[in-house]
């Protein structure tokens, strides 16, 4: 679990830009497990300065008010941990450590965050500038500093945030997002996580009882995996029924989406052809790990052969399992539908379409806002 190699993290391989959380099994990231590793690690190295500096960097990180992905990515942000022209030269990745954008230097973390005149355009446009009690500080101590500033620490995260992602989406996707655009998306976006925040304060509120409280977020997959959400929905009167879905890398990625109108149906056949159809896309794409998460109990016991109901579903149970039976890994699991918000906004929109299935443009503007939303780890609250 440490790092003993002897360098000042106790991150190990989790450099890269991937929001993978390395110490637990499952690869969610969990703020326990992390301070108990960076604890850990500095008592057993002893290291009196170097902790005096990273339990700062932890706490700047840790107590920001937004969603945990993103205080892990602010984590690796305090560390110089981002995977930068320089880092993935450092590592022999790449031959070049200039920065694509500025070509005036190379590109390290700061420089992506703070130096690059892409970033600064932003910061000065947020109103977010060096001011007397920033300027002259190192670059932790201008990010902790930021991160602390109540009023505008939320923005400046979420900001930091969107800035490493527009890199990526140039590099990924030849996008790129003007500063004026990413100011508005920074600004929309911190505004979604303060209201999310409010809505499950309000939850908590309204409840009473001993139920416990679950946070719920969508996980990404491990990296070489593809994750696969799928939903399905029917509107009443007529019992319309359609389902959608999308697969995902550990990036938070989509690769493909699809929409199914069904006709008329039950919701757990809707649910079942959602998965299978997922299913097949992944095979088709290529995938040869793939998670499927399934909201829906009944669907899934089908699926799994758990349900003496399964006959009714007998065709599409059988096509599910000869699938399964092909040359790949494939798990299948149960997640919460607070964790499925792009496959939700899918299912919904199929309606819209003809009967039949159809593969969805993944660059349409709703089911980009929900994957950010589920990439960011937002959570909801759910009591259990
Ligand atoms: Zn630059």
């Amino acid at each position: 679990m440490v790092d003993s190699s002897g360098t000042d993290t106790p991150l190990q391989e989790a450099g890269d830009d991937t929001i993978i959380w390395g110490q637990e099994s499952d690869g969610r990231f969990r703020i326990g497990s992390a301070y108990k590793v960076a604890v850990e690690w500095l008592q057993e190295n002893n290291h009196g300065d170097a902790a005096e500096g990273n339990h700062t960097k932890w706490i700047s990180a840790w107590k920001w008010p937004g969603p945990n992905r993103l205080r892990h990515f602010l984590w690796l942000c305090l560390h110089n941990r981002l995977m930068t022209n320089s880092e993935r030269k450092r590592r022999n990745f790449g031959d070049t450590d200039t920065c694509e954008f500025c070509k005036s230097g190379p590109e390290m973390t700061e420089h992506v965050i703070r130096i690059c005149p892409l970033a600064a355009q932003v910061w000065q446009r947020l109103g977010l500038i060096e001011t007397p009690l920033t300027h002259g500080l190192n670059f932790a101590g201008w990010m902790a500093t930021n991160l602390k500033k109540e009023g505008t620490n939320l923005l400046f995260g979420v900001a930091a945030w969107l800035l490493w992602r527009r890199r990526n989406d140039w590099i990924f996707e030849k996008k790129f997002q003007e500063s004026e655009i990413l100011v508005h998306r920074i600004r929309a976006w911190a505004a979604v996580i303060k209201q999310a925040q409010d809505n499950n304060r309000q939850l908590l509120v309204d409840t009473t009882g001993d139920k416990t409280r679950q946070e719920l977020a969508w996980q990404p997959p491990p990296a070489d995996w593809i994750v696969i959400n799928s939903d399905g929905s029917v509107k009443h009167p007529n019992s319309a029924a359609a389902a959608g879905g999308l697969l995902r890398n550990h990036l938070g990625r989509c690769v493909g989406a699809f929409v199914t109108n069904l006709g008329s149906c039950s919701i757990t056949r809707a649910e079942i052809v959602g998965a299978l159809t997922g299913l097949q896309l992944a095979w088709d794409q290529g995938h040869r790990k793939v998670l499927i998460h399934i909201d829906s109990t009944a669907a899934l016991a089908i699926l799994t052969g758990k349900d003496r109901d399964s006959r009714r579903y007998h065709n599409l149970t059988r096509r599910f399992q000869n699938l399964l039976q092909r040359n790949w890994e494939v798990h299948l699991s149960h997640s919460y539908r607070e964790c499925n918000k792009a496959a939700d906004y899918l299912a919904n929109k199929a309606h819209g379409f003809s009967l039949g299935t159809h593969s969805f443009d993944i660059s349409d503007s709703g089911l980009k806002f929900w994957i950010l939303y589920d990439t960011m780890g937002i959570t909801q609250d759910r009591l259990i």
